[in-house]
């Protein structure tokens, strides 16, 4: 069905254990790095699934926020970030982790931490569930990683195909038959 749409092949890639264990590995670092507690900002709305598993591997205090940003249409970004829903609480002098679905080209990133830092956060880092080195020409660090990815489009455990397949278990890749 999908591939029937998109023309293109849908391959497996990683499958609900595979994201299980690299969630809490992910979880458990967060949580040696911040023992006095972090707040959670998850970049919506491909993130959704990722922070509520990620949380609940966190072992120290934990606040969670989100952000709405929108940027893509279909399988290719606009280049265009925009704010389409913001925190409804303040993180001056808060350890912050923004915590992304998956960094492409780091257009997201960039645009969100210029925006973050100027609240004046105590620190502020990154988690990205998938990463695309190859896509990357963003400025900012990446912190925390669950898995790197090569370029072709992914989707399932948030990640969508305009709008759809969020609630794929899995993550399944997008190639060229
Ligand atoms: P960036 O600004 O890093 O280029 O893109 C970040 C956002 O684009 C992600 O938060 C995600 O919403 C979307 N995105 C980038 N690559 C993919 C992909 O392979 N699959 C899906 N479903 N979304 C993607």
């Amino acid at each position: 069905m999908i591939e029937e749409i998109t023309g293109k092949k849908l391959v497996p890639l990683f499958d609900e254990k595979d994201l299980k264990d690299r969630v809490k590995d992910l979880g458990e670092q967060i949580s040696s790095d911040f023992p006095e507690g972090v707040t959670i900002i998850g970049v919506l709305k491909g993130s959704f699934i990722f922070v509520a598993d990620l949380v609940r591997e966190i072992t120290c205090p934990v606040q969670v926020e989100f952000i709405g940003v929108s940027s893509y249409e279909g399988t290719e970004t606009t280049g265009h970030v925009r704010i389409t829903n913001d925190l409804t609480g303040d993180i001056a002098g808060k350890d912050v982790i923004l915590v992304e679905d998956i960094v492409d080209t780091g257009n997201t990133i960039d645009y969100l931490l210029n925006v973050l830092e100027v609240r004046s956060p105590s620190s502020l880092r990154i988690c990205t569930l998938l990463s695309k080195p190859e896509c990357h020409q963003m400025q900012h660090q990446l912190d925390y990683v669950g898995f790197q990815i090569t370029k072709e489009f992914v989707i399932g455990y948030g990640l969508d195909l305009e709008g759809r397949y969020r609630q794929l278990p899995s993550i399944m890749q997008l190639i060229d038959p």
